[in-house]
């Protein structure tokens, strides 16, 4: 329970990714703050199961992200994880989906970090935990947003290592290929129309074609990374982007 006495705020935790971070760092001893939007009575099943509380503040919206990191108090575990997808060619892209896709993947964590960092930095000790992308690192066609996006959350993750590399503080982006989790299932429709594919050729032909192991990655892989990068022995691993895609980027 080495995280006892840390509080961990994990953005879009309600759902895939962000929820199999937040239970690892609460196994841990991490009191958790949940982020994102859901049923109210599974979230407060959530909570109960985490002893955790939960904000549901929209990240697109400055005003409710300002809202959300007061009512957190300090914060020593700052996971910016929420996030969203829409695939689309570029020239029909709808320009208030690009929009929300800037601001929640990519705006969102620049306005957490800036209000974390002063508390961080007063305690001389802080992780903060970038969920990027395989999509950071590599493009694919029709996710123009996304991918502009994630390329510039990793930019910022490594800018902001360098900013707080004294301070005790590491950033650091762990970057998924393909987890199955509601943001991928719910690609499938566009991706099939935009591609002209079956849902099997967009599974076999689309998603898994790109993971040299054929597998999803399970959302408990990225939980344990995120507790790794949480301890002393991780206090030298600082602006890295970390891949769990099976081999995708090493191409
Ligand atoms: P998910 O759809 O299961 O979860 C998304 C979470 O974000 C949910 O909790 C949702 O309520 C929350 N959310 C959505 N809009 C929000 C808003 N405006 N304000 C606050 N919260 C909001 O998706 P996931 O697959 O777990 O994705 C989590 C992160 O992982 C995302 O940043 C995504 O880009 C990244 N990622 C996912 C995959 C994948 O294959 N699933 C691969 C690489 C990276």
């Amino acid at each position: 329970m080495f995280l006892e006495g840390k509080r961990a705020l994990v953005t879009g935790s309600t759902s895939g990714i962000g929820l199999a971070i937040a239970r690892a760092l609460a196994r841990e001893g991490a009191s958790i703050v949940l982020n994102g939007f859901g049923d109210e009575s599974e979230i407060a099943k959530l909570c109960e199961e985490l002893g955790a509380t939960h904000s549901g503040s929209d990240l697109t919206d400055v005003a409710q992200i300002e809202e959300m990191m007061a009512e957190a108090g300090g914060v020593d575990i700052l996971v910016n994880n929420a996030g969203l997808q829409h695939v689309s060619p570029v020239e029909e892209f709808p320009v208030e989906k690009w929009d929300t896709i800037i601001a929640l993947n990519l705006t969102a964590a620049f306005h957490t970090t800036r209000l974390s960092v002063p508390g961080m930095k007063e305690k001389g000790w802080g992780r903060i935990i970038n969920t990027a992308s395989a999509h950071s690192k590599a493009a694919s066609p029709y996710k123009s947003a996304y991918i502009s996006a994630k390329h510039g959350l990793a930019g910022f993750t490594k800018t902001i290592a360098l900013e707080l590399a004294e301070h005790g503080i590491t950033a650091n982006c762990i970057s998924p290929g393909y987890v199955w989790t509601p943001l991928v299932e719910n690609q499938i429709p566009d991706t099939m129309k935009a591609r002209g594919m079956t849902r099997e050729q967009v599974m076999n032909d689309v998603l898994l074609a790109k993971q040299p192991t054929k597998k999803f990655v399970q959302p408990e892989e990225l939980g344990a990374l995120a507790v790794f990068l949480c301890r002393d022995e991780a206090q030298n691993v600082n602006g890295a982007n970390w891949s769990v895609d099976g081999g995708w980027t090493a191409e």
